[in-house]
């Protein structure tokens, strides 16, 4: 009869104690932080500490209890960089100098050519996708307005926009242009924001009334909850039924630095606008203009205003 060495029942013992250290550890920081409230998705969380768990803890490999103390303050260490790198890059939170105001352009004192490229409506089947891969190809950000019955209907193309890394925000959950009540108005952009969360772990305060309507009660709801309100100064408009030639117009003619460009990706056949964004996108870069996302944009901006206000005072003029 096989006979298993004592030392077997050992190892295996240890393995479970230095787990549930691990696990103990995890579960005092996670409370300590208020992680459950701050993390992006707990399936983007459970991936990255498997990895992590894989990486950093063999626990196969590893010896006795000895080393267990140090290998537990490296692993809420590490829990703690990332959870702070998963918060920064999915938070969307504009400057003070935002909060609660209405921006339609956001020229900075450089007058450096930035634009920033925007997309409503969407996600949407395919055609978010096919301006991801445009996107993507030119190195290209954008800020993607999301409708929350849509991000329902396309989870799967809302995470895949988050993932490559673009901007998002909230774009009201049924697109009402008629009066909402402020109890109606917060529905509609806290629904939307809590499944933005839930799926792609993003949280954004920036936000765009549907068609524009500035006084249905929305705004004014966004605005008393510190979001800005983010308008735009050229637009494709896909609504008019422009062919590809005149949707590219619409937007470079209308374009200037610190300048927002509203497009949809989402709401209806896209599939000019599709055609459209490649040209866009080269003939704005052929007259000189960076792109960024919104959140890029406000920041820029801030940090224009900061230079602005610690600069060296004028020379007093002469006499
Ligand atoms: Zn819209």
């Amino acid at each position: 009869m096989a006979t298993i060495d004592p030392s077997w029942y050992k190892e295996q013992f240890t393995i479970g104690l230095v787990a549930a250290i691990c696990t103990a550890a995890s579960a005092t920081l996670v409370q300590s932080l208020n992680i459950d409230q701050m993390l992006p998705d707990p399936n983007t969380l459970a991936a990255s500490l498997s990895v992590f768990q894989l990486k950093q803890v063999p626990q196969r490999a590893l010896p006795l209890a000895m080393a267990s103390e140090q290998r537990v303050e490296g692993f809420v260490q590490e829990l703690a960089t990332q959870q702070t790198k998963i918060e920064a890059n999915f938070t969307f939170n504009p400057p003070k100098l935002f909060q609660g105001k209405t921006i339609e352009e956001v020229p900075l004192k450089s007058q450096e050519k930035v634009i920033a490229l925007t997309f409503d409506d969407g996600p949407w089947k395919d055609h978010t996708d096919s301006i991801l891969k445009i996107l993507q190809d030119n190195d290209v950000k954008g800020t993607f307005f999301f409708i929350g019955q849509h991000l329902q209907q396309f989870p799967e193309q809302a995470k895949r926009v988050v993932a490559a890394g673009h901007a998002v925000a909230n774009h009201t959950w049924n697109h009402h242009y008629h009066n909402v009540d402020s109890t109606i108005a917060a529905k509609e952009i806290g629904d939307t924001n809590n499944l933005m969360y839930k799926l792609t772990g993003a949280k954004s305060k920036i936000f765009r009334p549907p068609g524009g309507v500035m006084d249905n009660g929305l705004v004014a709801y966004a605005h008393s909850q510190n979001y800005v309100v983010a308008m735009w100064s050229s637009d494709a408009r896909e609504a008019s039924g422009p062919t590809v030639e005149t949707l590219v117009n619409n937007v470079v003619s209308s374009a200037s630095p610190g300048g927002i460009v509203l497009m949809h990706d989402g709401g209806g056949d896209r599939s000019t606008t599709v055609a459209a964004l490649p040209i866009v996108i080269t003939q704005l870069r052929q007259q000189g203009y960076k792109f960024v996302t919104l959140p890029q944009l406000f920041t820029m901006k801030q940090q224009d205003e900061e230079s602005f206000t610690t600069a060296t005072p004028a020379r007093p003029s002469t006499p």
